[in-house]
């Protein structure tokens, strides 16, 4: 399929406006990759703000109106909330329409979803590795999925065509695309996001949980290395609280293995071990410098994550 400044599909359902469907919305009117964009949430105060923000062609809180005729349905809700959304929408779905998620967790979005969908539609799951802390229809930026990657985990059974249309999409929503099996996603974004989120709970509430240290000092001098957990450590609850749920097995794998390494550590300070601090304080360096090469981030205090609203 060639990447033409045609729009790509006539009408896009997106469920749920948060800062993902916002993101998705603002890029896809900025692009013009939809003739007409149609967006629904769970709560009238939200699709208020939604409308007001001017994200969509159309407003309701009936997710089967709005994916009727589509070509195209995103699905950005909490992932479990997955199923229930399928559900809502199975009915209404348009023969070969391209039905896709946002989910932070493929394999439960994957058996959460399928069992709704009927035979005429593509359903392909995918997941955007580009966010923020912020959550609502405000916290939408058109540049959020710049230069991000987006993974898709197509079924053994996906169209090929399908497929390659989610994939322009995706580009021209300006994300690199790559393709993956959902069980191995479910372990690499447990590395990867899940187990720094954790570790960034832990830490803040360690530190809010101090009788030794005052909240105020904590506060006072977060510069030192706590203020970038915390960052981590706002994002959304319900969110993440899905996502622990739902990748139980991978994050419960990764929590062990990250126990062990950090009694190991205990144990190199305890006996005064320099050489193995030195080695993994090294290691760990060389790491970042990586990220930064292959441009996933840039070198800077804030981690490069400047939010325009709205650019
Ligand atoms: P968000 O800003 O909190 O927005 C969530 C959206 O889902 C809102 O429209 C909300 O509707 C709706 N919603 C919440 N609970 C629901 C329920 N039980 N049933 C139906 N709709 C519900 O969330 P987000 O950050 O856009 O995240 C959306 C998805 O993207 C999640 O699956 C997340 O794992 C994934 N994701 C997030 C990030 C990130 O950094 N935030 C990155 C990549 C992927 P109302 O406001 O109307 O209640």
């Amino acid at each position: 399929m060639s990447e033409t400044s045609e729009p790509l599909f006539d009408r896009i359902a997106l469920i749920g406006i948060g800062l993902i469907g916002a993101s998705l919305a603002r890029i896809v009117r900025r692009e013009g990759l939809a003739r007409h964009i149609a967006v629904s949430t769970r709560r009238l105060k939200t699709l208020d703000r939604a409308r007001e923000l001017d994200l969509g062609d159309s407003y309701t809180l009936d997710p089967a109106q709005a994916v009727r005729d589509a070509d195209l349905v995103v699905v950005s809700v909490p992932v479990g909330a997955s199923g229930a959304v399928a559900e809502a929408i199975a009915p209404a779905l348009a023969p070969g329409a391209i039905v896709t998620d946002v989910g932070s967790t493929k394999r439960s979005v994957i058996q959460q979803m399928t069992p709704h969908m009927p035979a005429h539609v593509h359903f392909i799951p995918g997941h955007p590795i580009a966010g923020t802390e912020y959550s609502g229809p405000d916290a939408g930026f058109a540049s959020l999925f710049t230069d991000r990657w987006c993974i898709l985990t197509p079924l053994p059974d996906t169209d090929a065509d399908a497929l390659d249309r989610l994939k322009t999409f995706w580009r021209r929503c300006g994300s690199d695309v790559a393709t993956m099996d959902p069980d191995h996603h479910d372990r690499v974004l447990a590395v990867v996001s899940h187990l720094p989120q954790l570790i960034s709970y832990n830490i803040v509430g360690t530190a809010s949980d101090l009788e030794t240290v005052t909240q105020s000092e904590v506060i006072k001098y977060s510069a030192s290395g706590f203020r970038d957990f915390t960052r981590l450590a706002a994002s959304d609850p319900t969110m993440w609280r899905d996502v622990c749920l739902h990748n139980q097995d991978a994050i419960l794998e990764m929590l062990a293995r990250f126990s062990e390494d950090l009694a190991s550590l205990q144990k190199s300070i305890r006996w005064g071990d320099g050489d193995a601090l030195f080695e993994l304080f090294t290691r760990t360096r060389h790491i970042r410098k990586s990220i930064i090469e292959a441009g996933q981030d840039v070198d800077t205090p804030s981690f490069g994550r400047q939010r325009v609203n709205g650019s």
